[in-house]
């Protein structure tokens, strides 16, 4: 378990009328960031374009009556009334975020002006979801937050990559020129219940595939590492950045440390299920990252703040959610 932190670090905002405004916030991090919050007593105002999250993720929120919900595309100005945000508004799977690049990039940098502007029309402080992949195809490993990276700005992963360095450059001038109060997290691979079946990321895609018994789809020769947070350890994660009595000076990782190659994912998710489905290989993205894995020392030494949920736990809480979702089918549509 992760030690609370201590009252002179942490001032745990009290809720207050005034909702908490989490965008993005029906996909799957989303999602879990509005429960928890409407656990801790927020009022939760949930945002979110429908484009790749789902009013499926947050159906059972509905009947809350500190829950609403707005259809909004944070390409679009908004004025609102809210204590605090949560910027999670982003496709966050390269097949999704490569649908429509430039809405994936638009998304990045307008969403964050857009914000920017809504944090300082309420002096509100404001947590933005920054990403791993600002770390590119890393040259250094594990990947420190001083660490500049290795993107390549004009790839089918740039939309993503680029939009959420400009993103992070955006929060940085602001924080600079105008006193924003705001903190940011790079988020590394994160894994749980309500992913997306349909949105092509490992996890998913293995789970599914082994629950149906059809190829696993193993892409290059899986010798590439990825670190998995499960989607718990991570939410906790971004109440402790802001809970924080001031902003760290720079983003901080948040993620699972524990390395492992996508080769041993897919046989450990064959063994968990106990499937007959068989490992058949694919071409390997281009750009794909060969290593990833954070140095996650700032986040212990800020905010006390560690994984606690192990990959076995985490991935028989996610096959048995995808378990229960295939035997519904319209469970599975509805989270599409
Ligand atoms: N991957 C795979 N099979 C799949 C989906 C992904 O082997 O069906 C690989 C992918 O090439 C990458 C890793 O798994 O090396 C993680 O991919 P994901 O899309 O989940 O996240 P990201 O590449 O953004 O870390």
């Amino acid at each position: 378990m992760n030690e609370p932190l201590s009252p002179a670090a942490a001032r745990e905002r009290a809720p207050g009328s005034l909702p908490v405004l989490v965008t993005g916030g029906a996909g799957f991090l989303g999602s879990h960031l509005c429960e928890e919050l409407l656990r801790r007593g927020h009022f939760v105002l949930c945002l979110d374009n429908l484009l790749t999250g789902s009013l499926g993720n947050v159906e059972h929120l509905l009947g809350n009556e500190r829950f609403r919900f707005l259809r909004h595309d944070v390409t679009e100005p908004l004025s609102l009334r809210v204590s605090a945000i949560y910027n999670l508004a982003c496709a966050a799977s390269p097949p999704q975020y490569q649908r429509d690049p430039l809405h994936t990039i638009k998304t990045s940098v307008l969403g964050a002006l857009n914000l920017l502007a809504l944090a300082q029309e309420n002096d509100a402080p404001i947590f933005h979801a920054s990403t791993s992949e600002i770390y590119g195809d890393p040259a250094v490993h594990p990947q420190t937050e001083a660490y500049w990276g290795h993107a390549n700005s004009w790839g089918p992963r740039a939309c993503y990559d680029e939009g959420k360095r400009c993103a992070e450059t955006l929060f940085y001038e602001h924080i600079r020129q105008n006193g924003v109060d705001a903190r940011l997290a790079r988020i590394f691979n994160t894994y749980g219940p309500r992913m997306s079946p349909a949105d092509g990321r490992v996890v998913s895609n293995f789970v599914v595939q082994a629950l149906t018994n059809a190829d696993i789809t193993l892409y290059g020769d899986g010798s590439q590492t990825r670190s998995f947070c499960f989607v718990s350890d991570l939410v906790e994660g971004f109440l402790r950045l802001m809970a924080l009595d001031r902003a760290p000076a720079g983003p901080v990782n948040l993620g699972n440390p524990m390395e492992i190659t996508v080769g041993e994912l897919a046989e450990r998710v064959v063994a968990m299920t106990g499937s007959r489905a068989r490992i058949v290989y694919r071409p390997l993205p281009q750009d794909d990252p060969r290593q990833r894995c954070p140095d996650i020392t700032q986040a212990g030494s800020l905010l006390g703040w560690r994984p606690t949920v192990t990959l076995d736990e985490g991935l028989a809480l996610t096959i048995r959610h995808f378990d229960a979702r295939l035997s519904a089918p319209d469970l599975l549509m509805a989270a599409e």
